[in-house]
């Protein structure tokens, strides 16, 4: 093995010093597995109790109406996750799409958003309006507020309570910490805040945004009181296999209005033709549990070998998980881009490009995204991006096996060793 790794280009102090820390995981992969098995279950039971069948991977065209793959793909999100209806659309295009849905169709105008855990995700504050921009909700009318966490990372429970008004219509919660040093959010602590919530407004809808939060429990948010659960196919439940889609799952009510934003008002989830991707969508979900496993592995491996080294890793090395996000704060830009630059090498696709931070749509300041993935843009697939901004942490993410992500981590050591940014202690 240590030949096949300096062919990959690692020396052999990089590989001695996260062979040793590798070593040291096997109890806490013991757990990881334990979860991804509870998961592989209900992902099987739910395929089986919707009589998934070969013809569910034939593709529709035209409008799509009687899709029965895609009718029963949503009947399989809806079984597996425990709500009354889905809705799972290669339409939907990516997962701020997906939550630019649930929230649009949800809202009307005089109705108030709010956030009850601080800043959301970059992509959503044009949604919002947090950014003016042409079609926010805060040019339709929607207003916003916001509570911000406490110190700790806790909610403020006080502030929330004062938040909620006559007006307040939806409340969106989001698991993973996004591009924020804050800890992600357990179930167990959502299903506390909806709970807080509900006590004093009943009628309140709780929206929660699980991008990259699937199947890192063994339960989900909408286990917890939910109405709305929303997320990208493109991470943890496509499984690195499906090129294309968003989810939203929930009760009834909201999954029919999304429909009707999605497509248009009276044609709802009747139409949508499928294309040819079902299959795709079947076996990436079926293969979720375990790749977000994988992902999981290296994120902490990742903590144990940064933290090691004397930076400061989120979550840190032995807390538990609650997304698949590894936050590491390199503190400079040459850092961040190093680590990038090793992650851009480990990978399958496009090993030999460099990556570069450069202006996004949706992103307030450049952000740098190394990924050679085989869907463009997959963050189930082993990718790091980092906003170069302080504290110049890089998130890092992902990997569809855990030998994969283990390179991945072990090629960003060794850049940033290379560059003489870190010591091997
Ligand atoms: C990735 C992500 C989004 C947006 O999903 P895209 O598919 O990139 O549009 C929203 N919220 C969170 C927390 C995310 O991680």
């Amino acid at each position: 093995m240590g030949n096949m790794y300096q062919e990959m280009g690692i020396c052999k102090e990089v590989e001695d010093f996260c062979q040793d820390i590798a070593k040291d995981l096997a109890e806490r992969f013991t757990e990881i597995d334990r979860i991804a098995e509870q998961n592989q279950m209900k992902v099987i039971h739910a395929m089986q109790k919707e009589r998934v069948d070969a013809t569910c991977f034939a593709g529709t065209t035209g409008y799509g109406y009687n899709d029965m793959g895609r009718d029963t793909l949503e009947k399989v999100y809806a079984s597996c996750f425990h709500t009354e209806a889905a809705l799972v659309r290669p339409q939907i295009t990516c997962g701020t799409h997906a939550l630019a849905i649930a929230l649009s169709a949800n809202l009307l105008p005089g109705d108030e958003l709010l956030s009850p855990v601080g800043k959301p995700y970059d992509t959503l504050e044009r949604i919002i309006g947090i950014t003016e921009s042409p079609c926010s909700l805060a040019e339709y009318g929607v207003s916003y507020r916001q509570v911000d966490l406490l110190l700790d990372g806790t909610f403020d429970y006080d502030n929330i309570a004062k938040a909620i008004t006559d007006k307040t219509k939806l409340v969106t919660i989001q698991r993973s910490k996004g591009y924020q040093m804050r800890p992600t959010f357990s179930v167990k602590q959502i299903g506390e805040l909806i709970a807080f919530i509900k006590k004093i407004k009943p009628s309140v809808i709780c929206m929660v945004d699980n991008c990259y939060g699937e199947f890192v429990e063994e339960m989900e948010p909408s286990d917890v009181g939910a109405d709305m659960m929303v997320g990208s196919l493109i991470k943890n439940p496509g499984g690195g296999l499906a090129p294309i889609g968003g989810y939203i799952c929930g009760i009834q009510a909201c999954i029919d209005r999304c429909a009707y934003r999605l497509s248009a008002p009276g044609l709802g989830q009747e139409v949508g033709a499928s294309l040819d991707v079902m299959r795709s969508l079947y076996q990436g979900y079926f293969l979720a549990p375990n790749v977000v496993s994988g992902a999981i592995k290296g994120a902490i491996f990742a903590a144990n070998i940064y933290e090691k080294l004397g930076f400061k890793v989120i979550p840190n090395s032995t807390e538990s998980r609650h997304d698949i996000i590894q936050a590491v704060e390199l503190g400079t830009a040459e850092g961040v881009i190093a680590f990038c630059e090793g992650i851009q090498k480990a990978a399958p696709v496009d090993s030999y490009v460099t990556p570069e931070p450069y202006a996004m749509p949706g992103y307030v300041s450049d952000v740098i995204m190394a990924a050679g993935a085989f869907i463009q843009g997959s963050s189930i697939e082993l990718s790091a991006d980092a906003p170069i901004r302080e504290p110049y942490a890089v998130f890092f993410q992902g990997g569809l096996t855990w030998y994969h992500a283990k390179l991945g981590i072990m090629m960003s050591l060794q850049r940033l060793y290379e560059k003489g940014l870190v010591e091997l202690v």
